[in-house]
C-alpha cells in the first residue's frame, strides 16, 4: 500500500505541490488527475525518490521511500527512457539486473511478456528498429520486470492503436490482480473512467476533488438527456433548469441542473414523436473541466 501523506513540494518560491495525501491499496487503481503543471510529474517523481519533499512523507508498504523501496517502483511515461541502440533483450536484462534480478529469472519473464503483447520475433532486435507501440510495450516490460509493488503509468497509451491499447490494459488488469498498487495519470477521461475506481484532482498543486469516481459522478448534480426524435430546441431551451442543447449525431444532448428538470423536459416533449429518451450522469471530462475551471476563478 501507498501512502503519500501532506507532502509539499516548492521549487523556489513556486508551490508545485501543497499539502497532498491520498493513498493507493494494493490491487487498487488511482487516477491522478490535474491540468497542466497541476504537480502530477513533481508527485511521481517524490514518490519515486527523485526529489525529496519540503514537507509529509511517503510510505510503501509502512516503509519510506529509500533505494530499497524504489527498487518495487515502475514508472512508464509516455516519454521513452529505453537506450535505443540496445537490443529488447539487452534492455530487458539490464533493467532487470538493476532491480536485482538473476539473468535466468529476466529470462523466463521477458518470454512470458514477449509473447502476451505478442512481440516475440523482436527480442534480439535494436530498439531503434521498433514502432513507437512496440517500444511503449518494452518500456512497460521494463517496469513490470520484478513484480513491483507500485506501478506509475503517466499516459501509458500515447501513441498506440486500439489492439495495442486494449492488451496493455488487459496486462495492467492482470498486475491488479496481482495486489499491485497502481496510480495512472491521463488527460484522457474515458480511460481513467474506464481503470479507476478512486481518483483525485490536483489544480496548482492543491487537490480539488477526491473520492471514489461513482460518489462523485453521484454527487455531481448537473445530468444530461439523451432524447431522439422531432422535437423542438427552442421550446426546450426556456425549461427553467435547461443549461443547453446540442445535437450530436443522431440524438440531440440536453444538459439540465439536476434531476428535478427531468421530469419538466419530458413534460415538454411526451406529444412529440421520440424513439430515445435516456438520463445519464455527467461524463468524468465535464466534471473535471467544471472542477478546473472553477479553481482557477477563486
Ligand atoms: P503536465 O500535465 O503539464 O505534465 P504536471 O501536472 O506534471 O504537468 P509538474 O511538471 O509537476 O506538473 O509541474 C508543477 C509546477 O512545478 C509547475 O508550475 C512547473 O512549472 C513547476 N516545475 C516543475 N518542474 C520544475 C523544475 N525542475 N524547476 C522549477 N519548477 C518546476
Amino acid at each position: 500500500m501507498l501512502k503519500v501523506e501532506h507532502i509539499t513540494k516548492y521549487y523556489g518560491k513556486n508551490l508545485a505541490v501543497d499539502d497532498l495525501s491520498f493513498t493507493v491499496k494494493s490491487g487498487e487503481i488511482f487516477g491522478l488527475l490535474g491540468s497542466n503543471g497541476a504537480g502530477k510529474t513533481t508527485t511521481f517523481r517524490m514518490i519515486m525518490g527523485l526529489l525529496d519533499s519540503n514537507q509529509g512523507t511517503i510510505l510503501l508498504d509502512g516503509k519510506k521511500i529509500d533505494y530499497s523501496v524504489t527498487d518495487q517502483i515502475g514508472f512508464v511515461t509516455e516519454e521513452r527512457s529505453l537506450m535505443t541502440k540496445m537490443t529488447v533483450k539487452e534492455q530487458i536484462i539490464y533493467y532487470g539486473r538493476l532491480k536485482g534480478l538473476t539473468e535466468e529469472e529476466i529470462q523466463k519473464k521477458l518470454d512470458i511478456w514477449l509473447e502476451k503483447f505478442k512481440i516475440t520475433e523482436y527480442k534480439d532486435r535494436k530498439i531503434k528498429e521498433l514502432s513507437k507501440g512496440n517500444q511503449q510495450k518494452v518500456q512497460f516490460i521494463a517496469a513490470v520486470i520484478n513484480n513491483p509493488k507500485l506501478l506509475i503509468l503517466d499516459e501509458p497509451f500515447t501513441g498506440l492503436d486500439p489492439i495495442n491499447v486494449e492488451q496493455l490494459k488487459q496486462a495492467i488488469y492482470e498486475l491488479q490482480k496481482k495486489g499491485c498498487s497502481i496510480i495512472f495519470s491521463s488527460h484522457q477521461m474515458e480511460h481513467i473512467e474506464q481503470f479507476c475506481e478512486k481518483l483525485l484532482i490536483l489544480v496548482k498543486g492543491k487537490t480539488v476533488l477526491e473520492g471514489y469516481l461513482k460518489d462523485i459522478k453521484e454527487n455531481y448534480q448537473k445530468k444530461n438527456i439523451k432524447i431522439r426524435g422531432d422535437i423542438n430546441k427552442d421550446e426546450i431551451l426556456t425549461i427553467p433548469g435547461v443549461i443547453s442543447i446540442n445535437k450530436k449525431v443522431d440524438d440531440y444532448e440536453v444538459k439540465i441542473e439536476n434531476s428535478k428538470v427531468v421530469e419538466k423536459v419530458f413534460q415538454k416533449i411526451s406529444h412529440h414523436n421520440i424513439t430515445k429518451f435516456v438520463v445519464e450522469e455527467a461524463s468524468l471530462n465535464e466534471i473535471f473541466i467544471a472542477k478546473v475551471g472553477e479553481s482557477y476563478d477563486e
